[in-house]
């Protein structure tokens, strides 16, 4: 079976190639706010918009008279960007519908203008791409040399589009493939994964994962470097340095972050059969202020993307157990419940008479989390029986694995 994947690289460009990728990036920008203008002003006269290929028609048109600069890039940088602005639409009124059903709570998300100050942003090419082991070869551009060799797959992919994009001063490639899904190897234990904020994760077979707290670790100086920039007079050269600097130490937290929680999940895909974590609300537990900061620096959110997608790719099962079964209070060996337990209580003790288990309250979690696994199966087989443990885990979805293909992963 064929599925598609993102292969993300850093590209090392000398100065011309670098000028070409700022000014297609521009193009794409340019392109993008004038398609919304365009969008929005004939919606006010006439209460109809136009898509891509109109919008794309009367681009080449302008191209002729006062967009000439415009035949200096690539004709898919514009091109995909109108695309884009479609995207962009179709799935805020996708959100609108679901707010409307009540099935969406966040924010709608208007399609906004893309500006220069939050980096210069990407663009996407399609059509004559090559990849060597070490260099890739895009349309206008030319042959840009990879920082890393050999990541990017050379046999045995079609090549579907590459997008140059920029963060903080350094430029990346990413390129979309079809490739063939190779079989399923995946065959180890059962466990069971309690996410957290003291410890990233604990497993049910006893391994903890220490939380490298990678922004909080660099918080003080990146408030510092905040003070720094607000301080410089606006519009200043001085404040586009200080502008850099900072961005510079968020790209660093954004890639110590990314590659704790690459490690982790591909590890936990290749090596376990069945991963059960629970399905946590991370956006209502961001709006806790108290929590927030620690939460986002976990990154659960992406942890359990990448989980997923990882799962199908290399034949696990995730089981997301749902949020509202007491997998902290549930004693893991006799099924008592502690309903005074807090968010405070790093050890687990069970009062019940005969039991009296006392262990780590993250490892209790995970090991009730491991058990949902074998009850759900159960649960697959009898259904509507309803025995007692049944029951109590009657919340659990299954089997949870997306099985679509993810298109935005970079590196696994
Ligand atoms: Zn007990």
């Amino acid at each position: 079976m064929n599925f598609t994947r993102a292969y993300k690289t850093e590209v090392d460009l000398n100065d011309k190639q670098a000028t070409g990728c700022k000014r297609h990036a521009g193009a794409a920008r340019f392109v993008y706010n004038w398609g919304l203008a365009r969008k929005q002003a004939a919606y006010a006269a006439t209460g109809k918009s136009p898509c891509a290929i109109d919008l794309h028609r009367e681009l080449n048109a302008l191209k002729q008279t006062e967009l000439s600069w415009m035949y200096e890039v690539s004709k898919c940088a514009p091109q995909e960007a109108l695309r884009n602005l479609d995207n962009a639409f179709a799935h805020f009124f996708r959100r609108c519908t679901l707010k409307r059903q009540g099935k969406f709570k966040g924010k709608l998300g208007y399609p906004q203008r893309k500006t220069k100050k939050q980096g210069l942003g990407s663009f996407r090419l399609t059509g004559a791409i090559v990849v060597f082991p070490a260099a890739i070869q895009l349309p206008r551009l030319g042959r840009l040399r990879l920082k890393e060799r050999g990541y990017l797959p050379t046999t045995g992919v079609k090549l579907l589009s590459a997008t140059v994009s920029e963060q903080a001063g350094h430029w990346y490639v990413s390129v979309q493939v079809e490739q063939e899904r190779e079989a399923p190897t995946t065959t180890g234990p059962i466990v069971g994964v309690d996410l957290g904020v003291k410890t990233l994760a604990t497993l049910s077979d006893g391994t903890v994962l220490p939380n490298p707290r990678h922004l909080k670790r660099r918080l003080k100086k990146i408030k510092r470097l905040h003070k720094a920039v607000t301080r410089k007079q606006h519009g200043s050269k001085n404040r586009k340095k200080a502008a850099r600097t900072l961005a510079k130490q968020y790209r660093r937290v954004g890639n110590q972050r990314a590659n704790t929680a690459h490690q982790v999940t591909t590890r936990l895909a290749k090596t376990k059969s069945v991963i059960v974590i629970e399905d946590l609300n991370v956006a209502g537990m961001l709006k806790n202020h108290h929590l927030a900061q620690a939460i986002a620096d976990v990154g659960f959110a992406e942890f359990r993307r990448q989980l997923l997608y990882k799962a199908s790719w290399y034949g696990s099962r995730v089981i997301l157990a749902s949020r509202w079964e007491p997998s902290s209070k549930t004693c893991s060996r006799c099924g008592w419940v502690d309903d005074d337990l807090t968010l405070g209580d790093r050890i687990f003790r069970c009062e019940h008479p005969g039991c009296g288990q006392v262990l780590d309250r993250d490892l209790n979690a995970a090991i009730n989390l491991a058990k949902l696994a074998g009850s759900s199966s159960d649960s697959q087989n009898a259904c509507g029986e309803g025995s007692a443990g049944a029951s109590r885990w009657a919340g659990v979805k299954l089997p949870s694995v997306k099985q679509e293909p993810n298109t935005r992963c970079a590196s696994a």
